[in-house]
């Protein structure tokens, strides 16, 4: 009996160490010697023939053995599974040492941005951010502003007429009315936003983006609009922007002015952007005309304040000297990702 336990230990050693770190030969070395038709369950089937005596030492032996086997066998499996996780690595063309891709990011739509960044300029200013409705009603968008209804001003604005007095707003102005009810000067405020009208072709969308602002106080004069101006061009676009004011007429300033900045491309010397004038066109200004303030309840007697309004989608497409407007709001990605934020 011990003489066949012997042969199975020798037998058993020299498997497993051919075996090695395979796992899938560990566990036929398992099978063999531990399974249920292993020479050691042969063994103590054999038992019984033993004498009383023999029995218990014999039994003894093959547990241990059992047990030492076992042993083993749990140590090979931990080698062969360490040995997999290592060759894994090795075969794994990952390198781990390198950076991680970066996450893909959106970015602000030049319009929106160009807005943000005007927006930032005016707060820094001590201006308030003023929002409304962008369907309007007939006195908001136009009576309030000094357009009564068979005024000849109002067929320049191509409306949008919708049910009722209902109309989509054609300026962001309604917002200064909308405003100058709601609040007593002093009153410091811009007002971005959408704005629509009819007519459309190369140069003109159905709907803009427009920025107005409006200083209501005691004492303000046209030499505030034109400081004010100054500093917001110069902090948009550099120290080195000019800005001018020549005479126009608008219903709802008195007196009227549009203005200009110095080209930004050719620096006032004169190029196709701005036809030989060295001067571009950016919006209307003026001091508020005294039968608006009437129509909001502010004394025009006490009170003056000035307002000037420029458009968001130009502004944005010369500072990126984009040349086709379509490309605002075509969506392209292509054309978006190149305004990274
Ligand atoms: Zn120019």
């Amino acid at each position: 009996m011990l003489d066949a336990l012997r042969t199975i230990e020798e037998e058993f050693r020299a498997a497993i160490d051919e075996a090695g770190a395979d796992p899938e030969r560990v566990e036929a070395v398992r099978v063999r010697f531990l399974g249920r038709k292993s020479p050691l369950t042969a063994l103590m089937k054999q038992l019984g023939k033993l004498s009383a005596e023999e029995r218990p030492a014999a039994g003894q032996a093959i547990n241990q053995l059992k047990k030492s086997i076992q042993q083993s066998i749990e140590e090979a499996v931990e080698k062969a599974a360490a040995g997999a996780l290592e060759q894994e690595l090795q075969d794994s063309s990952v390198d781990v040492t390198l950076p991680p891709r970066s996450p893909w990011r959106g970015s602000q739509h030049p319009v929106h941005a160009t807005r943000r960044e005007l927006e930032r300029i005016f707060r820094d200013l001590g201006y308030t951010i003023e929002t409304g409705p962008e369907v309007e009603d007939d006195f908001h968008n136009f009576q309030a502003l000094n357009l009564p209804p068979e005024h000849p001003a109002r067929d320049a604005q191509d409306t949008f007429y919708l049910e009722g007095d209902r109309l989509l707003r054609t300026h962001t102005s309604p917002v200064q009315i909308r405003t100058m009810e709601s609040r007593r000067p002093p009153i410091r405020m811009v007002c971005p936003g959408r704005v629509y009208r009819r007519d459309h072709d190369a140069t003109h969308l159905p709907m803009f983006h427009q920025l107005e602002a409006l200083v209501v106080d005691k004492g303000i004069s046209m030499a505030h609009l034109k400081g004010t101006m100054d500093r917001v061009w110069k902090t948009f676009y550099g120290e080195q922007v000019k800005t001018r004011l020549r005479p126009a007429y608008f219903p709802f300033v008195e007196p009227g002015a549009e203005y200009d900045i110095s080209c930004q491309v050719c620096g006032g010397e004169g190029c196709r952007v701005c036809k030989q004038t060295g001067w571009i066109e950016l919006g209307g200004a003026g001091m508020v005309h005294p039968a608006v303030f009437e129509a909001v309840g502010i004394d025009p007697d006490v009170y003056s304040g000035w307002a000037f309004g420029l458009g968001i989608d130009r502004i944005a497409m010369m500072r990126h000297g984009i040349d086709d407007l379509r490309l605002l709001v075509e969506n392209d990605v292509r054309f978006l990702s190149q305004f990274p934020t």
